[in-house]
């Protein structure tokens, strides 16, 4: 597990149940012959790579993503021996290193083929075949390309084609029919494969969205990314959703200064904001260099199950905040999760600051220790005292 000991009261708590409970449900959502790649690039989403993929797996995930190299040998060396995908394009000369370290590489270009072949010599690498249907980022687009590639496998020995996908670029716009222009398309490149001999075990087409929206025409794995960690894939798609999900990702702080205000009295750099008679102050200790970007200086914050709004600009390390009244200094602070009956969550949060909630939690910073949260216990050690 990733937890280690941290001595800062800002955190981000990991609800490792809300994954569990996420991949379950998508597992009894699509028929029993299609299994789950649980996507964990970029950390988890910024959840944590190394705990998500341990709670996915044991939740019934059979393979991992990851977009780079790096992220894939970072899960071996955490110890985790599942297959892992590679989503990116790696560059050929690392073909033994993804090969020794039992990785599977997606692959696309005759020439990367010929210039890993020459490295792995008689070590095998699992590939798999990537079709460009309607993305324009990577993959091949027709059948001279696919011809190239199976003569070019025919004269080698160092490749298992273990898989073949593609990915969908509208399939989070549930009245958009491009999805069924992609699906057509790659089921016509992925026949002429296979009537040319390669028989993949895996055929996958679906992210989240694509995975909700046609779960019938997905192949027998979806790579399952955003709704893993209880996110929804856009606004829209919270229309059809057609069973919960369980949002895993809260962001903790604690206030560390309070102080009464008289009027007038200026807050933070620029001095943009004056108090008004009478009015507490607090600090709360996490800034833009933990991914609290400035844009967030007109957010509020909930303290005591009460709003607390951002007043004067962000700084670094800290800001500052409206308190509803006088509160004790280490007052617990949520900045993403419920606190009685108010809640923000990274929707309200990416609407705030006009972009998509994936970007929410890949934004807050390695400087933010990620706490799991399992079967109701939380693990970890936090040796800041916290009063609430
Ligand atoms: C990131 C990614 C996914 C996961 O997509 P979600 O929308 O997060 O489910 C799937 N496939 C590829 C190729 C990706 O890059």
């Amino acid at each position: 597990m990733d937890n280690q000991e941290f001595y800062r009261g800002t955190w981000a708590e990991v609800d490792l149940d809300a994954i569990e409970q996420n991949v379950k449900s998508f597992k009894k959502y699509v028929s029993n012959e299609v299994s789950v790649m649980a996507v964990v690039k970029a950390n988890g989403y910024g959840h944590g790579a190394v705990a998500v993929a341990q709670k996915a797996l044991r939740a019934g995930a059979e393979y991992l993503a990851v977009a780079i190299l790096d992220e894939a040998i970072a899960l071996r060396e955490a110890g985790i021996e599942a297959p892992i995908l590679v989503l990116g394009w790696v560059p050929p000369i690392y073909a033994e290193v993804a090969a020794r370290n039992g990785i599977t590489l997606t692959v696309f270009q005759e020439k990367w083929l010929e210039e890993a072949a020459s490295i792995l010599g008689k070590t095998l690498l699992n590939i798999h075949l990537k079709i460009d249907t309607g993305m324009g980022r990577l993959g091949i687009k027709e059948e001279d390309e696919a011809k190239q590639l199976i003569e070019c496998l025919a004269t080698h020995s160092s490749f298992y084609v273990e898989g073949f996908y593609t990915h969908f670029a509208t399939a989070d716009e549930p009245g958009n029919p491009f999805i069924e222009i992609q699906i057509d398309k790659f089921e016509k490149l992925a026949s002429f494969l296979k009537e040319n001999g390669l028989q993949p075990k895996w055929v996958h087409l679906g992210n989240s969205a694509g995975s909700i929206r046609v779960p019938k025409r997905i192949g027998n794995l979806i790579r399952l990314g955003i709704s893993m960690y209880g996110l929804s894939p856009s606004q829209e798609m919270k229309s059809i959703q057609p069973f919960k999900l369980n949002a895993a990702f809260r962001l903790y702080s604690q206030v560390v200064h309070v102080k009464k205000m008289m009027a007038g009295e200026p807050i933070s750099y620029g001095s943009t904001y004056h108090t008004s008679e009478g009015e507490w102050i607090g600090t709360i200790p996490i800034g833009y260099a933990d991914g609290w970007i400035r844009k967030l200086s007109d957010a509020y914050v909930l303290v005591n199950g009460e709003r607390a709004p951002i007043v004067g600009r962000i700084c670094m390390d800290q800001f500052m905040v409206r308190l509803p009244s006088k509160i004790e200094v280490g007052t617990k602070v949520t900045l993403i999760g419920k606190e009685g009956s108010e809640e923000i969550t990274i929707d309200d949060i990416a609407e705030r600051l006009e972009t998509i909630n994936y970007e929410i939690p890949c934004m807050i910073g390695p400087r933010v220790p990620r706490l799991f949260k399992e079967y109701g216990e939380k693990k970890g050690v936090m040796n800041t005292i916290l009063k609430k």
